[in-house]
């Protein structure tokens, strides 16, 4: 990482815009995450203090124990289906899941009935998910589409914010999108032409001449999947990460090394997200019902992870313990992530909303 000159794929799209011309955001995010040879999360195992960013499994095993007794309780709140689908989106290195699967063993039925499936793009991410999971009947799916139908249970944690987004800046009564073309040899961002796209007709109400808007069109789709899986057939999605319940503004970011970079530098080299917009995520997945926007902290902190932290901080001293404390305040303190990321949970119109979070 970081070393000079043009990666692979700066060649590759300096090559194909050169011929075709400026490609969407959209199609350059997934092409710098997802390109099979050189994409970033195809590429690496970009977790941790070693690597690009730290995400909350990865802090500490509350995350997911706390996780793992929500999905329970509103598995035996709907009345304990079996079997059911439990289902992770981008599970990372599969921390998450390993550590739901260990605190929901006390819950009798919960780990018999479950058939765990990932969706995951990219296949050094999978065999990195598969040794820490250690179960040997995980699927695996590059879309939500192939799940199979049964009641689910789902969790995305930093999942929506590597999706796909276009950004569209408004002038007077049209909008024109932010697109990314070659200047010089060099990549560089540029406008499109003037465009009138349907989903941002009602944006004019709620923004002023020279304003930026997002549209993460992959998300809503996936959204709008879920929500009918879970209005038709049962189960609860509990999706967590940073963003607001309306977006308005830039909040595309490149991050390499646990700080922000150029995106345009080295593509592949460093992580692109933006903000995820839960209005639209939570629009889309009717006519499933959705919870309150809940900041991340408020929702661990409704579940116990404060008596959790000190049941666990009993058996440490020293340094484990200073770590194990710190975990935990950067977990819940709105100054650290508690408020930034945010917890939205999907659940059928006729059912209870998972617990921790208000309906
Ligand atoms: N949930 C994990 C990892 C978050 S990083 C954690 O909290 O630690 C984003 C994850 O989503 C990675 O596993 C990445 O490979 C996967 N991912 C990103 N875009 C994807 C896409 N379009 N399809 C499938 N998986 C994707």
């Amino acid at each position: 990482m970081g070393t000079a000159g043009m990666t692979g794929l700066h060649t590759d799209l300096i090559r194909r815009i050169s011929e075709t011309g400026p490609i969407t955001l959209a199609d350059f995010m997934a092409t710098c995450l997802m390109d099979p040879t050189h994409g970033y999360y195809a590429t690496r195992d970009p977790f941790g203090t070693d690597g690009d960013f730290v995400t909350a499994p990865e802090i500490s095993q509350m995350f997911g124990e706390l996780l793992g007794l929500c999905l329970a309780q509103s598995w035996l709140d709907q009345g304990q289906p079996a079997p059911f689908i439990l289902a992770e989106l981008g599970p990372g290195r599969g921390t998450l899941m390993a550590d739901i699967l260990r605190a929901t063993r006390a819950m009798p039925g919960f780990a018999e009935a479950a058939e765990v499936h990932f969706v995951e793009g990219s296949s050094a991410l999978r065999r990195i998910q598969a040794k820490t999971v250690g179960r040997d009947d995980i699927v695996w799916h590059s879309h939500i589409e192939s799940l199979p139908d049964a009641p689910l249970w789902l969790v995305a944690n930093e999942f929506f914010d590597a999706l796909p987004i276009r950004q569209f800046q408004r002038h007077d009564d049209a909008w024109r999108e932010r697109v990314v073309g070659v200047q010089d040899q060099t990549l560089a961002f540029g406008l499109g032409g003037p465009v009138d796209p349907p989903a941002l007709t009602e944006r004019l109400d709620d923004t002023r001449d020279g304003d930026l808007v997002e549209i993460c069109g992959p998300g809503e789709a996936i959204a709008a999947g879920i929500g009918h899986r879970i209005a038709t057939q049962g189960g609860v999605a509990l999706i967590v990460d940073y963003g607001d319940w309306h977006s308005l503004g830039d909040t595309f970011q490149a991050v390499q090394g646990h700080a922000p970079v150029d995106p345009l530098s080295e593509p592949g080299a460093a992580d692109l997200t933006a903000h995820v917009d839960f209005e639209a995520l939570a629009r889309a997945s009717a006519p499933c019902a959705h919870t309150r926007l809940t900041p991340q902290g408020v929702f661990l902190e409704r579940l116990g992870i404060g008596a959790r932290a000190e049941a666990l901080a009993r058996n440490l001293d020293g340094p484990a313990r200073e770590n194990h404390l710190a975990a935990y305040r950067r977990l819940t303190d709105p100054a650290e992530m508690g408020r930034l990321f945010k917890v939205l949970g999907l659940y059928p119109e006729t059912a209870t909303p998972p617990p921790g979070l208000d309906p």
